[in-house]
């Protein structure tokens, strides 16, 4: 039986805040089966997977208290920036569509936030990839293909762990020890959460992450040199990875998704040029496919440490907007991708030069393959026959 712990914050959390705040959470301990914050900030509720005692409730209590005063204290409000509001453009279909999803096996869960997904969703996500693939050409950008290891070198040279060190996805191999391979394999097996019986010193040390973005592997195969003729224009579409504990829910939170990326690398100007031309490309494109959705500055989801500081910094430069589409059965709105601009962090950090010896600026426009399939569907349906023209004709079923 779910045990219920109410906990009044130390500091109310403005609106604004509420679901921050309440993503954070989930990292709080590992007993949190699902944590909420009321609307008006007043309340938290965590649901805990086994009754608690008072020493209990009171460590969780403090850990709680401690996400609440580090994102709230001193917080400012950022001014939410509409670059477009095309959020009442009618849309035919207002159901949940999850169940019909599993229940056609268009969708099927192999874990938490690990799913399979069937034919219909696949022709979707061909059809995105088309229209993402002609804005990439049509700024002539290079093709590349990313791993989808990442070193854990790379992610510390850009800052990766203070920032989002609750996402990170960790990977390790066997240690190249015959008894370490021989005991594995005479007894390795799952215990009935999935998790595998073996002690952690069987295991090599960490030097290798799953990637958490496309865009750092151009940047980190830029580094340390003159950029190429000043410039350089690239796309790539990649499996990532994001560790979002109980916030890993149906297809709008993955752990592992995919993330088709155009990425400008030059002069602060060529890169807010075209990131700026992206969007008005893909604002006719959007229209086209009848997609009811909103351009607006968003940042990135920072951990609690580094919240305020980052969320204050990428607001007042203008650094991310994110495309948010309408979800009508429950009138909220889910981010598809976003245009983003780093200002010069990756060329200072990764020393990557302009021909004048100042560093590269660069920025990305990042769509989530399985989030906009997802958003069409909730907007128009299983039924291809209720689609937008344009959508039904790009299709590959006719
Ligand atoms: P970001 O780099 O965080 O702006 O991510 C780019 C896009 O990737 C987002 O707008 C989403 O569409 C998608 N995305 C990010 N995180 C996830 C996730 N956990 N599950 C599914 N899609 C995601
Ligand atoms: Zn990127």
């Amino acid at each position: 039986m779910p045990e219920t712990l109410e906990i009044t914050p130390a500091l109310p959390i403005p609106e604004h805040l509420c679901g921050e705040v309440q993503s954070k959470l989930a990292y709080v301990d590992e007993s949190i089966l699902t944590a909420r914050v009321a609307p008006g900030g007043e309340r938290i509720t965590l649901q805990l997977s086994q009754p608690a005692d008072g020493d209990v409730r009171a460590r969780l209590e403090e850990k709680v208290q401690r996400v609440v005063t580090t994102m709230v204290k001193g917080a400012i409000r950022p001014k939410v920036q509409v670059l477009e509001d095309h959020l009442e453009r009618p849309v035919p279909y207002h159901k949940d569509p999850n169940d019909e999803l599993f229940a056609c096996r268009e969708l099927s869960q192999e874990a938490t936030g690990i799913f399979t997904l069937g034919p219909l969703l696949t022709r979707l996500v061909a059809f995105f990839e088309d229209r993402f693939l002609e804005l990439a050409d049509s700024f002539q950008a290079e093709p590349y293909r990313f791993p989808i290891l990442i070193p854990a070198r790379y992610l510390e040279r850009v800052n990766y762990f203070r920032a989002f060190p609750h996402s990170l996805s960790f990977v390790t191999h066997l240690r190249e020890d015959l008894d370490a391979i021989d005991h594995f394999a005479a007894h390795a097996a799952c215990d009935q959460h999935g998790a595998l019986n073996m002690p952690l010193d069987a295991f090599s040390k960490i030097e290798t992450l799953l990637s958490p973005a496309v865009c750092y592997h151009l940047y980190f195969a830029l580094a340390d040199r003159p950029l190429p003729g000043g410039q350089v224009t690239a796309t790539a579409v990649g499996s990532c990875f994001r560790y979002e504990a109980i916030n890993l829910t149906s297809l709008e939170r993955l752990w592992n998704f995919t993330m088709r990326e155009v990425i400008f690398v030059g002069a602060k100007d060529f890169v807010l040029e075209k990131r700026e031309v992206a969007r008005q490309r893909m604002q006719s494109v959007f229209e086209q496919i009848g997609l009811a959705y909103r351009v607006e500055s968003a940042n990135d989801p920072f951990f609690i440490g580094e919240f305020r500081k980052q969320v204050a910094f990428q607001s007042a430069f203008q650094l991310k907007f994110e495309i948010r589409a309408r979800l009508p059965f429950k009138e909220s709105t889910l981010a598809v991708g976003s245009y983003n601009y780093h200002q010069d962090f990756f060329g200072r950090h990764l020393n990557i030069t302009l021909p004048d010896g100042a560093p590269a600026h660069t920025g990305c426009v990042a769509f989530g393959l399985e989030r906009i399939a997802y958003a069409f569907l909730c907007q128009y349906g299983l039924e291809p026959a209720n689609w937008p023209a344009a959508v039904r004709q790009g299709f590959s079923y006719e």
